[in-house]
Formats: C-alpha cells, structure tokens, sequence
C-alpha cells in the first residue's frame, strides 16, 4: 500500500542501481504488480515500451507507460513548483517514449509538461510538470486483456474534485442567472476549484445554497430535543446525550443517504427541488469496453448518447421541477466502479443508468437489455457472465489497488442492503426497456439480475442498460449512427419520465 505512494518515496536522487544481467525474467513476471517501488532488486533488463498514453481529466490525469517486462520506477515528487519527477529503471530512451512529450494537451487540467531525458545508463528520468499541487500514485499492474505490463502515474489534484460542486457549477453556467439568493456566481465556466472535501456540503456554501432545495440543512434532524429526555422518567438514570449530529455512517465522503424530506421542497419555491439522474458511461481511459468488428469502440459510443441523454434529461421537468444530468464520467479516462457509485451517491442522485454496448460471446447475439441487481444469483448464465465481465472493468482500467479510499467505499457498498433499491430499480427497468423494445430488438423481454458492482448504490433505483452487443455488425453499425444515438437516447428519457409517472421522487423515502 504505502509503496504506491510516491510522497512516501523520500528524496535523494538514488543512484539509479545496477543491471543484473542473470536476473531470469521470469522471475520478474512472477513479481506482479505492487511490487514495483520494492522491486531494486527486480530491475527490468532492456524492458521495451510497447506504448505510452496520456488521459487528461479534471479528476485526475493518467500517464501509462506499457511494456514488454514490468518497469521499476522510483518516483520524488516536487512541490514547488509543482512536479513529479519519476526514474524509470532499465530503460534507454526511445522514439515510443519520446512521443510523451507531444502527448501532452494544452486543456490537460492537471499537466502542464513532461520531459524525458536519459538520466542516467539504463535510467530514464520523465519528469511531469504540473499546473497545481497534486497527489501521484504511482503503480504497476499485470498483464491484462490487450495490455502488457503497465507502469500508471495519476496525478490527481490536491483539492480533489467534488462531483456535487461541479453539478452545481456545471448548473449555473448552463443557466447563466444566479437565481435566488446566489452571491457569488462566480462559476464562470471550467473546472471547478472546490472547497475541502468534507463530508455533506456544508450550509454556509453559496453555490449550495442554490439548490438547497434538495440538500436539506444536514443538522435539524428529527431528534427528540433534550427536553423530551428530561422529561422521561428514565429508566436510565442518565440518559446518554443524544447522538450528536449522528455519527456519520460511515468515514467516507459520500455524505450517506442524507434526509431528503418533503417539506424543504415546499419552501423553497423558486428553485424547486431539482432531480438528478446520475448517467454512467461505461468504461473509458486504459479501458476501452467491448469493440466492435469495424472498430467501433463501447467507451466513445456510450459517452456519446450519455451526452445525448444529459441534453433531454436537462431540458426536462417532473411535475415541475427541473431536472438536472450528472456524468460520473465526462470525458475519456477511467472511474473505478466503486467510484461511479460513489460519485452518484455524492449528489444524491435519484436514479443511476450505466450505459453500455458491450461484445458478446458469439457475433449474433443482438439485442438490447436491461439489468438490475441481485441480492441472490444472478437471473441468467448470460446475465452472470456479463456481470462477470463489466465487474473485470477495474482490471482493465487499471485501479490502484493500494488505494485506501476504494477499499472504503467498497467495504459500506457490500454492507448495505439493497432491498427496497433492487425492487425500485426493477420498476425503472423495466419501463426503460418498455421503451427501447419501442425502437429496437430487445434481447431479454425483461429486467435481468446480477451482481453488478456499479449498481450497487444502496439507496439510488440502478439500472445498466445494454444498448446494443457492438460485436453484431448490423447492431455495431446502428450504434455508430448519430440517428440511432439519438433514438436511444430519446427512448431512455421517455423510460425515465413514465417511471416517475409512477414513482414520483418525493414520494419515496431514501433516508432509510
Ligand atoms: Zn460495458
């Protein structure tokens, strides 16, 4: 764990160590990843780089350099100004890693340059200027699907990204009022600076304020005041002071299933309680998803009619309040599962659609379906080997696995029943696929079941919607065009409204 965490990594530009000619590679593979900045011993002899790529997000920007043998690299981060710098053992520099430094894009929110240079017989020094403080982690993976071995630098920013504050922001800019009590609009337009990342956004928050409609004051909880203590006759001679503000359930970020009531809706009339539907696009970054036989890859298509959904979903209102589309992921790079679940819950979403188009086993398979979670097994040996395959996605993507923060959130999603969101997301299903099977061949007539890690919020209707198997060239063609996009999207924001119509947000009770 700790030895992914290049600010453990103290200083001293280290000699970059000597070759180990009889060093056996198989040796080296067996080593795997985590163990890279151990591995002085495990020093890649004239380890090709098969390729390098950069993933630019807001969240965070991923640097990946893969290659033939496992790399050993010792990273010093620097921070001011801001700059990691990384030595890349066994290594001799080479066109393939040369084109990093072009790789690099101006918007890149969080890079601003990489040099590479040979520091030394063997070593190569890259060197990532930054454009703010950052967190690296610095790690390697195994080999998987297409990749060989990797060595991924994230370079997340320091003030990290709050998914609720770039909602809120994402909102003004679009409305371009500061309705109601807004004092400082001042979100002017890109990424979004955050305030700490503290648990329930705190009250005293401007933009907050903006859509307090759907975030009530994180105090007044319905706890029986002292006096009605005082009064008891008490059994208990003296009664434990009420649970203070009521322990947070749990030392994550994600500011639980926060009371979402009634009433507060009622006051605020001017910005009515705004309904969020979190969409989730499938795969991105390192992982592509399925591809399809011309090429086409599920990352890009599902982004795109996200993109198109967010359109309909953020001209639409239910019963007169408005709507508003969050995307767990906006861009091309990779959102660990957990992540995504995580991000939902942050805004307190009130609906979680996963967009998919994934290959199937078999070039015919065709269809469109749509898939809940199950508390039991799944409902289908094809709905469990989808599962299976979408749960892989981390893998592929490339999470690491010394991260604390995950294992968290991964830890309360598993303890938290799911009950009562399995029944709510099997109604949102199935009037989704009501509508798709509109426009499109369905491959299942019903909602199937299993164990989904992305939909695994435990208080948020959750649905993972298979377009389309992009392996079937007919359906791989379809999805490619901007009318089919279009329709699908246009079916899913119909499916959307008629749950609603049958399941109005207010009326549920998500605290509990
Ligand atoms: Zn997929």
């Amino acid at each position: 764990m700790s030895k992914t965490n290049s600010n453990q990594v103290s200083s001293g530009l280290s000699r970059p160590g000597l070759s180990r000619p009889g060093l056996s590679r198989r040796g080296l593979l067996q080593a795997g990843g985590v163990v890279l900045l151990l591995g002085r011993q495990h020093i890649a002899q004239g380890a090709s780089i098969v390729a390098v790529r950069v993933w630019p997000a807001p969240d965070y920007s991923r640097v990946t350099l893969e290659s033939d043998i496992p790399l050993t690299a010792k990273p010093i981060f620097v921070p001011t100004p801001p700059r990691l710098a990384v030595d890349v053992e066994g290594l001799d520099l080479n066109p393939a890693l040369k084109e990093l430094v072009a790789k690099v894009r101006p918007d890149d929110p969080n890079i601003s340059s990489i040099r590479v240079g040979q520091f030394a017989p063997g070593v190569v020094r890259l060197v990532i200027d930054l454009k703010q403080e950052a967190r690296p982690q610095v790690f390697t993976l195994a080999p998987i699907a297409p990749y060989k071995h990797r060595l991924v630098l994230d370079l997340y920013p320091a003030k990290a990204v709050d998914p609720l504050e770039a909602l809120i922001s994402e909102r003004l800019r679009d409305a371009g009022t500061g309705t109601t009590k807004a004092q400082t609009p001042s979100a002017g337009g890109n990424v979004i600076t955050t305030p700490p990342p503290a648990v329930a956004a705190a009250p005293a928050d401007p933009l907050g304020d903006l859509i307090a409609q759907r975030s009530t004051p994180p105090s007044p909880a319905p706890v029986a005041p002292p006096v009605a203590i005082a009064q008891a006759p008490a059994p208990t001679p003296a009664p434990v002071p009420p649970p203070a503000p009521r322990p947070a359930p749990a030392p994550v970020p994600a500011p639980a299933p926060a009371p979402r009531t009634a009433p507060n809706i009622a006051t605020s009339r001017s910005t009515d309680r705004i309904i969020i539907v979190a969409l989730d696009p499938g795969h991105g970054g390192e992982d592509p998803g399925a591809t399809g036989p011309s090429g086409l890859r599920e990352k890009d298509v599902v982004l795109k009619i996200g993109h198109l959904l967010r359109e309909r979903i953020n001209d639409s209102r239910i019963g007169g309040s408005p709507m508003r589309a969050f995307m767990t992921r906006d861009a091309d790079f990779f959102v660990p599962l957990a992540t995504r679940v995580d991000k939902a819950r942050r805004v307190q979403a009130d609906l979680f659609i996963s967009i998919h188009a994934d290959a199937f086993t078999t070039p015919a398979a065709r269809g469109a379906s749509v898939f809940a979670l199950s508390e039991r097994g799944a409902s289908s040996t094809a709905a469990r080997w989808l599962a299976n395959k979408e749960n892989q996605a981390d893998l592929v993507g490339g999470l690491n696995v010394g991260g604390l923060q995950d294992q968290h959130v991964q830890r309360m999603l598993l303890d938290m029943s799911t009950t009562a969101q399995i029944k709510d997301s099997l109604k949102l299903g199935t009037s989704l696929l009501g509508e798709i099977g509109g426009m499109a061949k369905l491959h299942k007539a019903r909602v199937e079941q299993a164990g989904f890690a992305v939909l695994k919020a435990p208080d948020i209707p959750s649905v993972l919607v298979e377009t389309a198997f992009i392996s079937n060239p007919e359906e791989e063609a379809k999805l490619r065009s901007a009318a089919y996009q279009a329709q699908l999207a246009d079916a899913l924001m119909t499916g959307i409204r008629k749950y609603f119509a049958h399941n109005p947000p207010l009326a549920r009770s998500r605290s509990v």
